[in-house]
């Protein structure tokens, strides 16, 4: 992705939904999340979307699957036995554990259980997902120096400090 070259730290509210309409995550009654254009702390898919807006904007943006969590590869799904599985106790439909120790091992998800074959998804839980978010911005305003070097916002009002 392109950054933009005057970028802008935008804080937001949102909800966003999958095509049937359900809510899966929401800023509701939470902290807005807060981000610098380009920067890669939202998908970039919502980043070059809410470019445009301004303040006090109420607006509903989509964005594809593919500019989102990416398409859903069937090359990530694959079948191991269940002693394989660093799992203790009984193992459920929809659970997510991480696939090994090291930190970044990806995170798969048990999409089935057949006797002791256990079929896994590597795959983002929102892969392949077209998503809808209904986003209330708050603040938009043009990034400080300080916050371009870091590569990050510093708070709605940039005067977070970071560690
Ligand atoms: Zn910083």
């Amino acid at each position: 992705m392109t950054s933009p070259t005057n970028r802008r730290v935008v804080s937001f509210h949102y909800t966003l939904r999958d095509p049937s309409g359900r809510v899966l995550d929401t800023s509701a009654g939470g902290e807005p999340i807060t981000y610098l254009e380009g920067a890669g702390q939202i998908i970039d898919g919502l980043d070059v979307r809410l470019r445009e807006t301004v303040a006090g904007a109420k607006t509903r943006v989509q964005v594809p699957a593919a500019e989102a969590y990416g398409m859903h590869d069937p090359n990530q799904v694959r079948k191991v036995k269940r002693k394989q599985l660093p799992v203790d106790g009984e193992l459920k439909l929809g659970e997510q554990f991480q696939a090994g120790s090291d930190r970044g091992a990806p995170i798969v998800t048990v999409v089935a259980i057949d006797g002791d074959d256990v079929t896994l998804d590597a795959n983002h839980p929102l892969a392949g997902v077209d998503l809808t978010f209904e986003v209330e911005v708050l603040v938009a305003r043009a990034a400080t120096t300080e916050e371009m070097e870091h590569g990050h916002a510093h708070g709605a009002d940039g005067r977070e400090h970071c560690h």
